[in-house]
């Protein structure tokens, strides 16, 4: 008896022993039925290192899968399948909100448009009737050139008193074609320090193209006596379509305008209208949105400095050059100071010119012209001259009009010009570089310029 109790105490202590080393292994096999596996080491076995089974194994497979799938989660700023998820949902909000923001521009255009085609089509109509009116009308005869009378020189609106077109009377207009006064062909008298008569415009230099629709229109400029702190070099733009313009872009110089980084935005304070804006003696000069308020906006205290009427100015699509685009009132600097390029209803849209006070706006002169307005594309001012440009559109068009404040007289030219991209909605003297800024299409382009010398009369 007591060799099968002392048997059994054995076993039951072997028992213990091995259950402290057995260990249940569940899995699938190949043919994926379930396999359990129980594994007791024998006596003679137990006292082997114990190097982990079927289950150790299976655990290690899985911490080194989540220890993989923690390392590409929590792996550098590249980010893991979820910031990259964000990242693509910003991205996608970004596109969306540009998209929607182009579109509402090109909306806007599109009214623009349609109510430019609609001004023109009344223009069209009233022309034909005009025209119809002046075939019924017998010729009138020729009358000798009427001087201007004493109030007319004292007031300042002197009209030109050498112009042929006032031979015939006013309220004609000078045709712009045919008898072309041929300009003097360079020989070498003409140099770029003088302030003589325009001898020529150079090809277009493409500086840079705008990246959106909001770049189609606008103006860009340079002021000629900059004031710190900005240094002479400060390139000054505003893209011009839509009808909530007011961001002014500041670039440190022609390279980083090129490259498109400005070093400052400005936000108006005042809506600006159309591309007719300039800058001078460290103030960007606008004029207000659908009015005839004429804006000095002071760059370095970011406020306004001086805001007047120009009088009885026609703006928001009254006057406007044939590109339309409410081109009503043209500001520009020159050798001479400020100017305003614009038309009244007493000039019956003719183009008048006025110098301005750069302090407080304020009218010092005027000069009537008998140029239609809406007849021209553009204009420019250099030495107190004030040039027209014939079409906005033509790829190679010309100046065709040349009118001399000085002597209060204007004549008919032919400087040959080009509209690289078919489309010019500004053109402007700039004196800090004395070439020519213009704005053709989505494309900031300059012009060189060749002037004679200044007569020695
Ligand atoms: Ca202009």
């Amino acid at each position: 008896m007591f060799p099968l109790l002392l048997l059994c105490m054995c076993g039951l202590l072997l028992r213990g022993d091995a259950q402290d080393r057995a260990s249940l292994w569940k899995g699938n096999d190949r043919s994926g039925r379930c396999q359990y596996t129980f594994t007791v080491p024998s006596p003679a076995e137990s006292s082997c290192p114990q190097t982990g089974g079927p289950e150790m194994e299976g655990l290690k497979a899985r911490l080194g899968l989540l220890e993989v799938l923690v390392s590409q989660l929590t792996a550098g700023d590249a980010g893991g399948p979820q910031a990259a998820g964000a990242r693509a949902q910003s991205e996608l909000q970004e596109a969306l909100n540009r998209a929607v923001g182009e579109r509402n521009l090109l909306q806007g255009e599109k009214e623009r448009l349609e109510r430019e085609l609609g001004g023109l089509q009344r223009r069209v109509e009233e022309m034909r009737r005009e025209t119809e009116k002046l075939r019924n009308r017998p010729c009138p005869p020729q009358t000798p050139m009427v001087p201007p009378s004493p109030s007319l020189q004292n007031s300042g609106l002197m009209r030109p008193a050498g112009d042929s077109a006032w031979q015939y009377g006013p309220p004609g207009f000078q045709e712009l074609k045919a008898e072309v006064t041929e300009v003097p062909a360079p020989d070498g008298s003409d140099d770029n320090t003088g302030c003589g008569e325009l001898v020529s415009v150079g090809e277009p230099v493409t500086h840079r193209r705008a990246d959106n629709i909001a770049g189609k229109y606008g103006v860009w400029m340079q002021d000629p006596e900059a004031v710190s702190p900005y240094g002479p070099n400060m390139v000054w733009r505003i893209d011009t379509i839509g009808t909530e313009v007011r961001q002014l872009f500041g670039y440190e110089d022609m390279e980083q305008l090129s490259k498109g980084f400005p070093s400052k935005v400005l936000l108006l304070p005042e809506l600006v209208e159309s591309t007719g804006a300039t800058v001078y003696r460290g103030s960007l000069y606008y004029q207000r949105r659908r009015s005839r308020t004429l804006i000095r906006y002071d760059l370095a205290s970011e406020s306004i400095a001086a805001r007047r009427d120009l009088p009885h100015a026609g703006f928001h699509g009254q006057y406007p050059y044939s590109w339309g685009g409410y081109t009503d009132i043209d500001l520009s600097v020159d050798e001479q100071g400020l100017w305003a390029v614009y038309s009244t209803s007493k000039a019956k849209g003719a183009i008048v010119i006025s110098q301005l006070d750069p302090n407080t706006l304020e009218v010092k002169r005027s000069w009537e012209t008998n140029i239609r307005k809406s007849s021209v594309a553009n204009s420019f001012i250099i030495c107190g001259k004030l040039y027209t440009v014939a079409s906005y559109t033509a790829h190679d068009t010309i100046i065709n009009y040349m009118y001399d404040t000085a002597t209060s007289q204007g004549k008919s030219i032919a400087i040959p010009f080009r509209n690289k991209y078919f489309y010019n909605c500004m053109i402007d003297y700039n004196l800090a570089q004395r070439k020519l800024f213009a704005w053709d299409n989505f494309h900031i382009v300059s012009y060189d310029l060749r002037l004679g010398r200044k007569q020695a009369n």
